[in-house]
């Protein structure tokens, strides 16, 4: 099957409209016509990682959309065509791991299979994102949308949602539950939100003064400023839970002493070696964790819960003509809070697709 997809040819190149090919239908799998795309920092990311340090090219990038079922394999038996549909991060894993069985299939002990940058375990082909008119996934990874939401709003809760999902559910985060979030970008504006939903007490550590009235809209009852000494010495030691979704490498030292008695920090943006002083884990017993994308059954959870509490991302819409700007703006911060690419039109007078 062939799809219309933004793809960066090689290293350093830029997204470009191309038509890509994909593997074909097995009984077990859902044919997706994509609609719309949350663009990650991870995009940003894997675009900047070069084939030498582990980059994978061509890239299509992708990895939280909807869009409507347009086939299903004879196997399928929980989506039809027209179904409104999400899928995030992982597309397939071994299934029949500890990890898998215990529902983590994004801990599967013989690698998850990534929508993208990833290898399908079937016939080996480099896995190609969702910036594309369709996607072919395993039934058991993809999700439906639930029906009260707005289906583009939706699509980045199947990769900066569930990232920030697993760490609040597994860290038991409920009323009461004093949590921090640190950087107010796509990942930290879903945290906040969920945070608020699940009932917590959230304090934001934004670098950027201009977000401090959109964080007490988001759902935030305090915000510090983290470039502020003396603001983070008041928050000392009044924390149980910290989830720190900063892209960039950091000291992690003032959250954690943000942290109180047997604490926690998620450390979930910045994917690379630290250092950190066991010194300041030791007073107060404080432990630091990090998490990465979903399983199938809490990643059902998060949408049925976001669907009963009315959660949904802030967005932005971004044309396909327009990505290379919006990844620019990204890179700079400039992002209220996930832009997601449009691309229910992309592609449609292209006969090469029929
Ligand atoms: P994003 O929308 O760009 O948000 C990142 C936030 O970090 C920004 O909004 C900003 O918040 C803060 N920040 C950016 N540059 C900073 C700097 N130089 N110093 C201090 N703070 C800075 O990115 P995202 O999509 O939420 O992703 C965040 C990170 O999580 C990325 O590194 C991404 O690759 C990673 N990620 C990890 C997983 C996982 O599985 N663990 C999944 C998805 C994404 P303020 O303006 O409020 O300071
Ligand atoms: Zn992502």
């Amino acid at each position: 099957m062939d799809a219309l997809a933004l793809q960066a040819d090689k290293f350093g190149a830029p997204l470009t409209p191309t038509v890509i090919h994909r593997r074909s239908r097995r009984p077990d799998d859902v044919e997706i016509r994509v609609s719309y795309c949350g663009i990650c920092h991870s995009d940003l990311h894997a675009l900047h990682t070069s084939p030498h340090d582990g980059g994978a090219f061509p890239l299509v990038p992708g990895h939280e959309f909807v869009g409507k079922v347009t086939a299903v394999g004879e196997e399928v038996t929980e989506f039809h065509v027209g179904d409104s549909v999400a899928v995030g991060n992982i597309v397939d894993s071994c299934g029949t791991c500890r990890m898998c069985q215990a529902g983590q299939e994004n801990f599967c002990e013989n690698f998850p299979t990534l929508t993208y940058a990833g290898r399908d375990r079937v016939d080996g082909t480099p896995t190609l994102g969702a910036y594309a008119t369709r996607y072919i996934a395993k039934e058991h990874f993809v999700y439906h949308v639930p029906p009260s939401l707005d289906p583009a709003a939706v699509a980045p809760l199947m990769c900066a949602g569930i990232t920030v999902w697993e760490p609040l559910r597994s860290a038991g985060v409920g009323p009461g539950t004093r949590l921090g979030v640190v950087g107010l970008g796509g990942l930290g504006h879903l945290a906040v939100k969920l945070g608020r939903a699940l009932g917590a007490d959230v304090t934001v550590f934004t670098t950027s003064p201009n977000k401090i009235d959109d964080a007490r809209e988001l759902g935030a009852d305090h915000v510090v400023i983290s470039r502020d000494d003396e603001a983070m010495a008041a928050h000392r030691a009044t924390l149980d839970v910290v989830i720190d979704t900063v892209s960039v490498e950091h000291d992690l030292a003032p959250y954690l002493h943000t942290l109180d008695l047997d604490g926690t920090l998620f450390s979930l943006g910045y994917l690379g070696p630290i250092t950190v002083s066991t010194i300041d884990l030791l007073v107060g017993r404080k432990r630091l964790a990090s998490a990465g994308s979903g399983g199938h059954r809490y990643t059902q959870d998060l949408l049925g819960f976001c669907g009963e509490h009315n959660v949904t991302a802030d967005i932005e819409i971004v044309l396909p003509e327009d990505v290379e700007h919006a990844f620019e703006r990204l890179r700079s911060n400039d992002v209220r809070y996930r832009f997601v690419l449009d691309l229910s039109t992309f592609g449609d007078d292209n006969a090469v697709l029929s």
